[in-house]
């Protein structure tokens, strides 16, 4: 079993045909995807059908474009604010930090507003800690500036083990009139049902719950493309994508066939309620099992507790039983246990493709 945050586990069935196409794509080409060009008709093929698909699990409708760009998630962090900000002085946007990676979207987005002469305090961050998350409380709501050009949150994250689940309308004072809402879904996107026109933009990179490494999946209402300044570098603007149909320049070709492949063993396998289903499966065995432990700890309230990634300790946190811990675990085939570097501990990420049952 293999618990690595990402790059994660992949379906041993899809693993067999990409090795089984590697030297001639579907058995006939006499070819392989690597060697194929990106403007050939094949290709076109693998881009359209995986498009489709990826628009139907999600029930993504025609408002709405789907960008295949590279950079991974982090690439977001910057292209997000360059494409939605057109950096004059009245301009706010507003971040929830929840874990790391918004925290680095958020720094991520006061460096692009550092040229700037209203500079990086056009960014503003708010902190959302495990109470305020918890507590309704109208004290601790958010006012959203109605200059605010989106609300940026993480529905996942990944290091933390915090999943919000839903868009944090709770989080903002019921005088906000529009919440634009950008999410990074790097780590749950396709792992339940979720409602597109909830959202301005939403991405994610594909090597946890839909394929390998090297692309991120764009999906941004139609009505934002065209708003980034000119000087922005034209592959991080969504517009140019977008016109090129995602080949502006040679995109990731493989990566693009592999994530053609998971969506169609995803929609096989029954689409994203069957994912949600699944992971609520092995998350709530995992769950269940610390909470009646005296020796295993998640201190999480549970109805923010990630589905994908199980977060605990062992006696509050003794590093030296958890190294061991890693290392046991690795003995008997339970790989990519040990925490972020960042927090330690130890850590279960249990995405689309990780079966309940040894393979
Ligand atoms: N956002 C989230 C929620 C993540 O989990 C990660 C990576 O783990 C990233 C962003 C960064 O992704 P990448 O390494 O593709 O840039």
């Amino acid at each position: 079993f293999n618990f690595f945050a990402g790059p994660a586990t992949m379906p041993t069935s899809l693993l067999q045909q990409v090795s089984d196409e590697m030297l001639s794509y579907q058995h006939s080409l006499g070819y392989s995807v690597v060697e194929m060009s990106h403007r050939s008709k094949d290709f076109e093929a693998i881009m359209e059908h995986s498009m489709s698909t990826l628009r139907e699990l999600l029930e993504i409708p025609n408002t709405y474009e789907i960008l295949y760009m590279q950079g991974g998630a982090t690439l977001q962090f910057s292209a997000v604010p360059l494409n939605l900000c057109r950096f004059d002085k009245n301009e706010t946007c507003d971040y929830f930090t929840t874990g790391l990676w918004s925290k680095k979207a958020g720094e991520e987005a006061k460096r692009c507003f550092s040229a700037n002469e209203d500079g990086p305090q056009q960014v503003k961050v708010h902190h959302l800690n495990q109470q305020s998350l918890t507590q309704n409380d109208s004290a601790t709501k958010v006012h959203i500036d109605p200059n605010t050009q989106f609300v940026y949150y993480c529905d996942n994250e990944t290091v933390n083990g915090i999943e919000l689940k839903q868009p944090p309308i709770d989080m903002i004072h019921p005088s906000t009139k529009r919440i634009p809402f950008v999410c990074d879904m790097s780590s749950n996107l396709l792992t339940r049902r979720i409602n597109i026109t909830d959202f301005d933009l939403i991405y994610a990179c594909a090597q946890k719950n839909f394929g390998i490494a090297g692309l991120t999946v764009v999906i941004v209402k139609k009505t934002l493309l065209g708003k980034a300044p000119k000087w922005i570098p034209s592959l991080l603007d969504y517009k140019v994508i977008a016109d090129g149909h995602s080949l502006q320049n040679t995109p990731t070709t493989f990566s693009i066939y592999v994530a053609d492949l998971m969506f169609d063993w995803i929609k096989n396998q029954g689409g994203v309620d069957a994912m949600d289903e699944l992971c609520k499966a092995k998350s709530n065995k995992l769950y269940d099992f610390i909470d009646n432990s005296n020796y295993y700890s998640n201190n999480i309230p549970k109805h923010i507790r990630s589905r994908l990634n199980v977060v605990f300790r062992i006696k509050q946190g003794d590093e030296k039983l958890e190294t061991l811990f890693v290392k046991l675990a690795k003995e008997r085939g339970l790989i990519g246990l040990d925490g972020h570097r960042s927090v330690g501990g130890l850590r279960a990420s249990m995405y689309n493709a990780l079966s309940m049952t040894a393979s």
